[in-house]
C-alpha cells in the first residue's frame, strides 16, 4: 500500500520534541500570540531571509490579509492563475477585488508572465503568482511588470516553503509571501496555520493589526480586520518541525529524481517537457513528466505528471486497484468554477489550463515514503502504459 501522503512517520519521529513543546506551552498558559508565535516568526523570517514574518491562522488567511492591506476598491483587479487551489482567487474576492484569470505555462504549470502583461489594466492592483507544486513561478518578468505598473505582488508560496528562484527564497521576492502549514505542505503543522513574509515594515505592521480585528491601540479600530491569529500551540509545534524541514525537502528532491529516472523510459519521447512548443506533441505521448526549471530549486511538494489520450482517470483507477494513492490537483480550473463564472470568459478561454486540468495526476512523494514504495508506484505506472 502506498498512500498519497502520510503525516505519521514524520511526526512520530519528533514525538518527544512535540510533547515537550506542548508541555511547556501548557505550563506557560500563553495560548494567544505571545512568545512562541514571536519566536516562530523570528525563526521563519531568518530562514526566508526577510525582516518581517506575521503568523496567521492559515495559508488562506495569509493571502486574505495580504490582499486586505491593499485596501481594494470595488472594480479593482487582481491577476492570478486559474490553475491553482481555490483559496488563491477566493481570497481576492473576499478582500473586495475582482480576480482576473491568467494562463499558465505548460512546462511548469505556473502563471505565464506574457499573459499577465496582456491582462494589466488601469484597474490592476496586484498579481498573485502561485508557486505550484513547490516550484517558483517566473518571478523576474512578473516583478518587472509589477514595478512598471506600480502594483503589488503577493507570492502564493503555500506549496513552496524552501523553494528558490535564481537563488532567492520563494516568498522573499514579492511584496508579500503567503505560506501555509496545512499538514501536507513542505512544513506541515499539526493543524491549520499560515504566515506572511515581507520586506516592508509598514505593510508588516498593517498585517499585524489586521490579524487582530484591525485593533490599534487596544479597543480602537480604524480598519476592519478579523481574528487571523496563528495559535501559540501550533507555533510551538512548528518551531520543532522547522529545524528538520531542509532534510524533508532534500528527501522530496531525491524522490523526484527517482521517479524521473524510472519513468523516463515509460515516457519515451517526452524528453523536453519544459519546451512549451512541445505542448501539442505531448498528446501523442503516453505521459509527460514534470521537471525542474533551470532558474529554480524545486521542492516537489507534488510530483505531477500529465497523462494524455484521455487516460488520466484510468491511470488513477489502475493505481487505486493496486492500493496506490494519487490525486488530481486540480480537476476544475478556477475560471470554470461556478462561484467565479461572473469573472470568467468561460470554457475555451484558457486552453492550456483546461488541457492540464484534464491530464494532471499527482503521485505520492512525501519525504518518508520508502524506496520500495516509490519503486512500486513507478512500476505500476510503467505497467499501465504498456497495457
Ligand atoms: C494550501 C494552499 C492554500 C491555502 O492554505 P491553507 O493553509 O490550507 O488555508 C493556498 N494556496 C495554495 C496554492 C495552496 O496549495
Amino acid at each position: 500500500m502506498v498512500p498519497l501522503f502520510d503525516p505519521n512517520p514524520q511526526n512520530a519521529a519528533l514525538a518527544s520534541g512535540l510533547r515537550e513543546a506542548f508541555d511547556s506551552l501548557l505550563a506557560s498558559g500563553r495560548f494567544i500570540l505571545g512568545p512562541e508565535v514571536e519566536a516562530f516568526e523570528r525563526e521563519f523570517a531568518k530562514r526566508i531571509g526577510v525582516p518581517y514574518a506575521v503568523g496567521l491562522s492559515s495559508g488562506t488567511d495569509a493571502l486574505l490579509v495580504a490582499l486586505m492591506t491593499l485596501d481594494l476598491a470595488p472594480g479593482d483587479e487582481v491577476i492570478c492563475p486559474s490553475f491553482t487551489f481555490f483559496a488563491t482567487a477566493g481570497s481576492i474576492v473576499r478582500a473586495g477585488g475582482k480576480p482576473v484569470f491568467a494562463e499558465v505555462l505548460p512546462g511548469t504549470f505556473n502563471i505565464d508572465p506574457a499573459d499577465v502583461e496582456r491582462r494589466i489594466t488601469s484597474r490592476t492592483r496586484a498579481i498573485v503568482p502561485v508557486h505550484l507544486y513547490g516550484q517558483a513561478a517566473d518571478m523576474d518578468p512578473l516583478m518587472e511588470i509589477a514595478e512598471k505598473s506600480n502594483i503589488a505582488v503577493i507570492e502564493d508560496a503555500a506549496q513552496a516553503f524552501g523553494a528558490r528562484y535564481k537563488n532567492r527564497e520563494a516568498g522573499s521576492i514579492g511584496t508579500f509571501g503567503a505560506f501555509s502549514f496545512f499538514p501536507t505542505k513542505n512544513l506541515g503543522g499539526l493543524g491549520d496555520g499560515g504566515l506572511l513574509t515581507t520586506n516592508d515594515a509598514a505593510l508588516a505592521k498593517k498585517a499585524v493589526i489586521l490579524r487582530n480585528h484591525g485593533m490599534d491601540p487596544k479597543y480602537y479600530h480604524q480598519t476592519i480586520g478579523g481574528n487571523f491569529r496563528l495559535h501559540a500551540l501550533q507555533a510551538a509545534f512548528l518551531r520543532v518541525k522547522l529545524r528538520h524541514a531542509a532534510g524533508w525537502i532534500e528527501k522530496r528532491r531525491q524522490n523526484a529524481a527517482f521517479y524521473l529516472r524510472r519513468l523516463q523510459q515509460s515516457a519515451t519521447g517526452c524528453k523536453s517537457p519544459n519546451d512549451s512548443s512541445s505542448n501539442a506533441q505531448c498528446y501523442e505521448k503516453p505521459i509527460l513528466l514534470p521537471h525542474e526549471h533551470a532558474d529554480c530549486d524545486h521542492t516537489w511538494n507534488q510530483f505531477t505528471i500529465r497523462v494524455g489520450g484521455g487516460r488520466r482517470d484510468h491511470l488513477k483507477a489502475f493505481l487505486a486497484e493496486r492500493q496506490i494513492g494519487s490525486e488530481i490537483y486540480y480537476p476544475c480550473p478556477l475560471h470554470l468554477q461556478e462561484c467565479f463564472l461572473s469573472f470568467s470568459e468561460g470554457k475555451g478561454s484558457l486552453p492550456i489550463t483546461e488541457a492540464i486540468a484534464g491530464e494532471c495526476l499527482s503521485l505520492p512523494i512525501y519525504p518518508e515514503i520508502t524506496d520500495a514504495q516509490l519503486a512500486s508506484v513507478a512500476e505500476a505506472v510503467g505497467q499501465f502504459l504498456q497495457s
